[in-house]
């Protein structure tokens, strides 16, 4: 690949009034440097997708948007959701660039990775990763939640980059590819692996939150685990089948061992057992069902077919 890509940086942004005056520029500036350095067109812009955020964040995105050409804005009409903010900017931003290059808006994530990932992308690669190397900053708990998270991801049938969120790059091909994929249950990290084409990763350090607060706290880390994993993979339903049968094979060896008892003249009289082992399988049924039902509940959703998004705003 000869000709400079145009390189559109897409942000999501859900109630950030704090944190965007201060990372934009650092956005800007990044553009500017791989500009000079001849590493990327000047066409190339930034775009801030405004999730439907309650405080002013859309209205710092429109100054932005006055004060330099580079900034652009979208913004949705609720809030959907990181995912789907994101889906939204990578959406209008693939007619418009070569490359993009998806952030949060917090400055957590390493900007000098882009130089890398542009690198990469002149080498052939289609999608380049950001993957962090250490979680100093993070907490204990986020740390091993965050690494727990992908463990069970990927032993639940969800392909996952280890450590890697949504910084990444992906090119005008793959997200034209991308855009076949008309899933409403979205999970971009688990997404884009399988649209495949050559792809590598880039290490980088985490930062802490400049300032705000994180979106995803426990309940909706594990909400976030859940849903990759329902909507990737039928592997929980294969271990409900499982965990079924066993519970049968030791329920036959339980009544096999009874009958034995009594005509061996034993007669049980004693009902706890009877009542715990009831108890145990109806909750074993509990649970099968709640499984069985959240992949129903994911069909519910994708025969509806509702729009992913709906834009209200437009400055590009
Ligand atoms: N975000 C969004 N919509 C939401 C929640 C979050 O667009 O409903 C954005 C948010 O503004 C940020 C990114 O998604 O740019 C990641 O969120 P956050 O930093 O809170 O998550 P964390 O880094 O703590 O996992
Ligand atoms: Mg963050």
């Amino acid at each position: 690949m000869d000709e400079k890509p145009i390189l559109w940086i897409v942000i999501p942004c859900y109630n950030e009034q704090e944190v965007l005056p201060i990372t934009c520029t650092m956005f800007l500036e990044k553009i500017q440097s791989l500009v000079n350095r001849g590493m990327i067109r000047d066409e190339s812009r930034i775009l801030f997708v405004n999730d439907g955020s309650r405080d002013d964040t859309w209205s710092i995105i429109q100054k932005l948007t006055e004060q330099d050409s580079h900034y652009r804005g979208i913004s949705l009409s609720r809030n959907r959701g990181h995912q789907n903010a994101l889906l939204a900017g990578l959406m209008e931003s693939k007619e418009r660039c070569d490359i993009t290059i998806s952030i949060d808006c917090d400055g957590q994530d390493d900007i000098d990775a882009m130089d890398e990932m542009v690198r990469a992308y002149m080498e052939g690669y289609e999608v380049v990763y950001g993957v962090r190397s250490k979680r100093d900053t993070d907490s204990f708990f986020k740390r091993t939640t965050a690494e727990g998270f992908y463990h069970l991801m990927n032993r639940m049938g969800a392909e996952v980059v280890f450590n890697h969120a949504d910084y990444r790059l992906i090119s005008k091909r793959v997200l034209e590819k991308f855009a076949e994929f008309e899933e409403v249950n979205l999970f971009l990290r688990g997404l884009i692996p399988l649209v495949g084409f050559r792809s590598t990763t880039v290490f980088y350090e985490r930062r802490e939150r400049i300032a705000g607060e994180s979106h995803y706290p426990l309940k909706k880390m594990l909400a976030l685990a859940f849903d990759g994993i329902t909507s990737l993979s039928v592997k929980p339903i294969r271990l409900v089948t499982l965990l079924g049968f066993i519970i049968s094979l030791i329920s036959f060896l339980g009544v096999m061992w009874a009958v034995i008892q009594a005509i061996c003249g034993k007669t049980v009289w004693g009902w706890a057992s009877t009542t715990s082992i009831i108890c145990f399988v109806s909750g074993c049924q509990m649970l099968s069902l709640g499984v069985i039902g959240e992949y129903i509940g994911k069909i519910y959703m994708e025969t509806k077919k509702r729009p992913r998004y709906i834009i209200d705003k437009r400055i590009l």
